[in-house]
């Protein structure tokens, strides 16, 4: 019996390549260890929360009426009649710890990143899967609008990083609660003199979720709503201070934005600063968004914590990887060192040297099936290793063995005892 994966969900493996490209666990090795190295030098640390929450949860903090949780969750009634949900998103659950742990009291300030599986219910194409994976931060404790602007230059950090070129900022503002109310009438009566121009899902928004309205894709939608008037032209004081500072400190740290009135995003929890990173993908021209996020004032207090301000952002992980592997392919395997071995004494000498070369830092293989010295030698090949060595009873009684310069073939003999020290100098 053969059983394949789920619809939407996809194996991240080495071999992965061609249409699958952007699955290659090569390409991910590379994004994770890039993020790691960023996050770390701006103070984040490593979170895990569980892939399952109560689907409670979900509806609180991204909000009922979102395509996320209205149509695309994964929801489940478990024996015992709770309801969870697999997370489509992080940032609930992580909200969900900050206050489940006291730490509004406690600790405020928290930097945090994560990377994990996330699941939408969406209809699965290029860029878009039922499974798909975030890297995110969430930033807790400080509503100084510096703090934006350190979330926006760990963002665009975060994408050189990786390698990614040509890729865009856009930052809106949302308001707050003193004056997205006055901004949501507006907008309202804008879409009210339009209605029968818009679409019947944004006909619909106009009373539950006008917002929304701008994010919709239909081209009736976004040509009716051309010159809706704008949200950060709305804002009270306040905001607009908070707003004004966050883009004069990017220009100051030389991050570059465009300011776009139609970027709402897809879920309820944002307040004042909302952005959004997109690329464009080689292949159709299209835009996508790696990367959407933004202040999130509300949500500690709507969760049951202390008002709190937070701030954070999610990137798209295959679309990251789709656009890499666009660019530059899938990478070959890469190794420092090969050993290969003729007889029992080789392997023997082999297993030694290869604990030693590890231990070095040296990344170090063999095929221990044996067989064939060429047959292993083509493995090496294979790997990508960038030194191979042959061992075996003669080399071990001599002390010495020939270390091969893969790319060239050039041979140099040196004593076993040095070997590894060798391979180190050169590699
Ligand atoms: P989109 O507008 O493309 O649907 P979104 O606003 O729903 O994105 P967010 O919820 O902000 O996305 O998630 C942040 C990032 O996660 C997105 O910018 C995107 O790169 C990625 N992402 C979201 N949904 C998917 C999906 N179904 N498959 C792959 N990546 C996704
Ligand atoms: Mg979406």
């Amino acid at each position: 019996m053969k059983i394949s994966a789920v619809k939407g969900m996809k194996d991240v493996l080495p071999t992965a390549q061609g249409e699958d490209a952007p699955f290659n666990s090569r390409i991910w090795e590379r994004i994770l260890n890039a993020g790691r190295e960023v996050l770390s030098r701006y103070g984040f640390e490593l979170i895990h929360t569980p892939v399952l929450e109560e689907s409670r949860l979900f509806a609180r903090a991204v909000g009922e009426e979102t395509d996320i949780v209205g149509k695309e969750m994964y929801a489940f009634e478990d024996r015992g009649g709770k309801v969870l949900a697999l997370r489509p998103e992080n940032t609930a659950g992580a909200v969900r710890a900050y206050v489940e742990q006291g730490l509004p009291m406690r600790d405020p300030v928290q930097r945090w990143w994560y990377f994990g599986p996330m699941f939408r219910r969406e209809r699965p194409q290029r860029h878009r899967y039922r499974q798909f994976f975030q890297l995110g931060v969430e930033s807790f404790g400080v509503a100084a609008p510096e703090e934006d602007v350190e979330i926006l230059a760990l963002a665009r950090d975060l994408i050189e990083a990786v390698g990614l070129v040509g890729v865009e900022l856009r930052v809106n503002s949302l308001g707050d609660e003193a004056c997205r109310p006055g901004y949501l009438e507006v907008l309202r009566a804008y879409l009210e003199e339009r209605r029968d121009r818009l679409c019947a899902d944004c006909q619909r928004r106009i009373d539950r979720n006008p917002l929304r309205a701008l994010d919709c894709k239909e081209p009736g939608c976004v040509e009716a709503t051309r010159d809706a008037p704008a949200s950060h032209e709305h804002l009270c004081d306040p905001c607009r201070q908070h707003f004004d500072r966050v883009l004069a400190g990017a220009a100051a740290m030389e991050i570059p934005y465009v300011l776009d009135a139609r970027l709402v995003r897809g879920l309820d929890y944002y307040t004042r600063t909302a952005f959004e990173m997109t690329a464009q993908a080689l292949g159709t021209g299209q835009q996508t968004a790696v990367c959407g996020g933004g202040r999130y004032d509300g949500l500690v207090k709507l969760l049951g914590g202390p008002p709190t301000p937070a701030i954070g952002f999610a990137m798209g992980v295959e679309r990251i990887a789709t656009l890499l592997a666009e660019a530059g392919g899938v990478p070959a395997a890469s190794a420092d060192l090969f050993l290969a071995f003729a007889d029992p004494r080789g392997l023997e000498a082999a297993q030694r040297l290869a604990r030693q070369a590890r231990g070095r830092g040296l990344r170090t293989e063999m095929d221990l099936r044996g067989g064939k010295v060429s047959k292993q030698l083509g493995r090496a090949d294979r790997r990508g290793a960038r030194f191979a060595v042959v061992l075996g009873e003669l080399e071990v009684q001599a002390g010495r063995a020939r270390l091969k310069e893969m790319a060239t073939g050039q041979e140099t003999e040196v004593a076993l005892d040095a070997l590894v020290e060798e391979v180190w100098k050169r590699r």
